[in-house]
């Protein structure tokens, strides 16, 4: 069976730097905090361009952080994409604010901007607009709506750290932006991790107290906040991948370029839009079929895994019902639900191996 990540494979090809760099972290005695987590942060500053990089404990404490700095309140609406992993809509609402689920445009699978437009009311605050698969989001046409009716951007780089419209770096491209450093994605570290990127001081003093109870000053606490931090080991591990991200995110591209040369001779598969003015990331290589029964029967008959990201709307998933979805009509995201299948694409992935295997059923 190939793995649909090729964690064994990575580490491997680096063991001797991750070995020496978790060996740094257990002899220095120090792993929450210190030196390690402040080098990650001048290296993610670096790397992405932004002003401030506040490491912590996972992507989607990255996101809740986030609008815990944007003040979002109870009853505050907040637009999300229909079409996406739950946290962001679920963060909104464990906060007492209401998600609104906008539609995604049917080529991209990113959120669609007329569908936000459609969804703005007095009571709503800001959008979250996430990357999906690797593909930042249309900010241009999100800032500008943004812009007219005084919201602000999140943007939820989970899947896109790397990644880069107009030569603009994911995680520079909205007001805030979360990311997550999950093991699977393209900057993984050995358990859960995540940052917050802004340009904006006051929301990165913000976020860095929310992240440890709220204090700025040893057992001084201004603001109610959480235990939401980066362990010093995990930022040893991301400092070893981050100087390898740039190698891997072009093999990653070349997968998809091999992927895209093979099914571009078959009818009914839609392979990846990537937009002329975005760079993906590749966290995902996603097809559209209307067989996607067929493809998955095939894959699997030749030892290769794949996985549906997402197989329902969220506005769909129970934990959603209190805020009275069922009339909602999300066609573009109930077309994608019905036909998307993810494929191994990390830079250990063998796709030539995959393609000869599925070409000789
Ligand atoms: C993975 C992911 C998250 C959550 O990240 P965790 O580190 O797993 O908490 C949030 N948003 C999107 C779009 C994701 O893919």
């Amino acid at each position: 069976m190939i793995p649909f990540v090729n964690l064994s494979s990575q580490r491997n090809a680096y063991h001797e730097e991750l070995e020496a760099a978790t060996q740094r972290v257990f002899d220095s005695g120090c792993f929450i905090g210190g030196k390690e987590i402040e080098a990650l942060e001048e290296e993610l500053i670096a790397y992405t361009g932004t002003s401030h990089a506040i490491t912590c404990a996972s992507g989607t404490g990255a996101i809740l952080l986030s609008l815990l700095a944007l003040d979002v309140r109870a009853g505050d609406e907040i637009i999300v994409p229909d079409f996406s992993f739950v946290a962001p809509a679920e963060c909104v609402a464990l906060l007492g604010a209401i998600p609104r689920f906008a539609d995604i445009s049917g080529n991209t699978f990113l959120m669609n901007p007329a569908s936000v437009e459609a969804l703005i009311t007095p009571r709503t605050r800001g959008i979250i607009a996430v990357d999906l698969f690797g593909q930042c989001a249309d900010y241009e046409t999100l800032q500008r709506i943004a812009k007219a009716h005084d919201l602000w951007i999140l943007e939820d780089a989970a899947q896109s750290f790397g990644a880069s419209q107009k030569g603009k770096k994911s995680g520079t491209l909205a007001t805030i932006a979360a990311t997550s450093f999950y093991p699977s994605k393209p900057l993984g570290c050995y358990g859960d991790g995540g940052a917050v990127f802004t340009s904006d001081a006051t929301l990165a003093s913000r976020v860095r107290a929310l992240a440890n109870h709220g204090s700025s000053a040893h057992y001084f606490h201004e603001t109610l906040g959480t235990n939401s931090r980066l362990d010093a080991l995990q930022a040893a591990v991301l400092r070893v991948k981050l100087r390898h991200l740039r190698k891997e995110l072009a093999i990653r591209t070349r997968n998809a370029t091999t992927y895209n040369a093979f099914f571009a001779d078959i009818p009914g598969v839609q392979t990846p839009t990537i937009e002329p003015q975005n760079e993906s990331s590749y966290a995902q290589y996603t097809i559209f079929t209307e067989n996607r029964a067929l493809w998955e029967k095939r894959f699997s008959e030749a030892d290769i895994p794949t996985c549906i990201h997402y197989p329902r709307p969220l506005h769909a998933q129970p934990c959603f019902a209190p805020f009275n979805t069922e009339t909602i009509a999300a066609s573009e995201t109930k077309k994608a639900c019905g036909g998307v299948l993810s494929l191994p694409v990390c830079a250990f992935t063998d796709v030539k191996e995959i393609i000869s295997r599925i070409s000789l059923e």
